[in-house]
């Protein structure tokens, strides 16, 4: 085993065990070999943690936020130096190629920690005259967050919850998803290490019981999702009994679109990030491709090409650009809607077919004419597989675009400055691209609508997630009473 951990979870500042809980196997999806085993949160741990993090946040909330970010800068800075080491552990968990995660995955979580370490001591709150009185807000910790991930980012997802969820004076009980529960765990040791108190940050592992478990306690404030749609409807009723803030990043079907004026090369390059990186398990993936119809086989004809030459392969080799889907029952999900997709009468224009016999890999796959009503321009496939939509005018395909319970994000390929604009305000989406897709940096906030989510992580609107406002009401002369 190339990647055991110490122990399975993290609490009150060291790793702890105990192996009464649920077996866990990781599997490296690119051999399907064993690379570490954990076991999951028995509801003793569970306890253990929430007590932790109850007990050491107040003190924690009373630190001068300059002196909560210095910590988390140190950490950020120790996850910068084991970048290599943090990188080849998400590749081996993930299936993700070792290129894109050296610079995607502890990069990313580095960017949040150092970010939130320099915006909380800017936070401030604002005073409201009252004539002779006067009102001030003061931005408060919730208390104890808990924060559940999802698999295709495992330590973004552990950084861009507890960055925002520390520096502003929470503490934190993390799950990870059972698939790849390493890279939370390295997390919370390079926060001890940077100097974070114990219990701020707790490492829980396990699958949808555990997370529920989380969702249901009294000593959770807030709770932060990602992860599906339905898993994000349990949640999100469960932290309704108890009228708890929640943020939920969930799912999408998200539109990229694509208009004869556009660059040709830049909109290509936008189809295949917005595709194929991480082999097509990024939520605000823009995997219904909508082609202006002048444009559509010039398109085509390049996307194949390009499509074609993708390297797919050993993940930890640097020449890799794609790896395996994350696990075998994702590959099997994937396939069953390539299949689905050809039976109701897509055009398959290369790909389609899981790739060699070892390991997760599926074919880079394009779907051409593919309509709206077909499950490939419905449902979310979370792999490689592109569904490339015809289009008329711009207001046809902004109300196609819009036609879905999915709005995370959307994307646009145009030369005319008006319509990309016109466009972006058009979308239902919690994030457009115009002439980029799927970057998405620290400073920019980040989550969906409708069905896609609530709240927002990044950015300074984490600070509306993370804290919540008590107003303070002064009075400076005699009370008025009538009675
Ligand atoms: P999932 O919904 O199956 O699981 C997400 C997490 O929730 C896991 O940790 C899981 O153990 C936990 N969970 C499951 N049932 C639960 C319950 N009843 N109560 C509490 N926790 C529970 O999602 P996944 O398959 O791990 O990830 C893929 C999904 O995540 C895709 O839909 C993708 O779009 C979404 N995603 C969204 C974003 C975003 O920022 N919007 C980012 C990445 C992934």
């Amino acid at each position: 085993m190339q990647a055991q951990p110490e122990a399975s979870h993290y609490i009150d500042g060291a790793p702890a065990e105990d192996t009464a809980g649920e077996r866990i196997e990781v599997i490296h999806p690119a051999n399907g070999e064993v690379i570490a085993v954990v076991h999951a949160a028995t509801p003793a741990l569970i306890d253990r943690a929430l007590d932790a993090a109850s007990r050491a946040q107040a003190d924690w909330a009373a630190l001068r936020p300059v002196e909560r970010g210095r910590i988390l800068a140190r950490a950020a800075a120790l996850i910068r130096e084991r970048n290599h080491e943090l990188s080849v552990l998400e590749t081996l968990d993930t299936g993700k190629p070792i290129q894109e995660t050296l610079v995607a995955d502890a990069a990313s979580g580095a960017d949040a920690l150092e970010y939130f370490a320099g915006f909380a001591p800017t936070v401030a709150g604002q005073t409201i005259p009252q004539g002779r009185d006067f009102a001030y807000t003061l931005r408060e910790p919730h208390g104890v967050c808990a924060g559940i991930g999802a698999w295709n980012y495992p330590m973004q997802i552990a950084c861009w919850k507890a960055a925002p969820a520390l520096a502003f004076g929470n503490a934190m009980v993390f799950k990870p998803s059972d698939l790849t529960p390493l890279s939370a765990l390295k997390l919370a040791g390079i926060l001890t290490e940077a100097g974070l108190p114990a219990g701020l940050f707790n490492v829980l592992q396990g699958a949808g019981t555990v997370g529920a478990a989380l969702a249901t306690d009294a000593r959770v404030a807030k709770l932060s999702l990602t992860g599906s749609v339905p898993t994000g409807q349990k949640v999100y009723a469960a932290a309704a009994q108890g009228i708890r803030a929640v943020t939920m990043e969930l799912g999408g079907k998200s539109p990229l679109i694509v208009f004869d004026d556009a660059d040709l090369e830049d909109a290509v390059s936008g189809a295949i990030l917005g595709n194929f990186y991480s082999a097509g398990q990024v939520c605000s993936n823009g995997t219904r491709v909508f082609v202006q119809r002048p444009l559509r086989d010039a398109f085509l004809a390049r996307l194949a090409e390009r499509t074609r030459a993708i390297r797919l392969g050993d993940p930890l080799d640097p020449e890799t650009q794609m790896g395996p889907l994350a696990s075998a029952a994702q590959m099997e999900k994937v396939l069953r809607h390539i299949e689905a997709a050809r039976a109701e009468g897509a055009r398959l224009v290369t790909g389609g077919a899981r790739h060699g016999t070892t390991g997760c890999f599926v074919e880079p796959t394009i779907f051409a004419d593919v309509t709206d009503d077909m499950e490939i321009a419905r449902e979310e496939v979370f792999g490689p597989v592109m569904a490339v939509l015809d289009f008329d005018s711009e207001d046809e395909v902004l109300a196609r675009a819009n036609a879905t319970p999915y709005g995370l994000s959307a994307g646009v390929f145009t030369r005319d400055l008006t319509r990309a604009h016109r466009m972006a305000a058009g979308l239902q989406a919690g994030t457009c691209w115009i002439n980029a897709y799927n970057l998405t940096p620290l400073e920019m906030p980040f989550g969906g609508v409708k069905m896609s989510g609530v709240g927002r992580e990044n950015g300074h609107a984490a600070l509306e997630h993370y804290t919540r406002i008590k107003s303070v009401y002064v009075g400076m002369g005699p009370v008025d009473a009538p009675y």
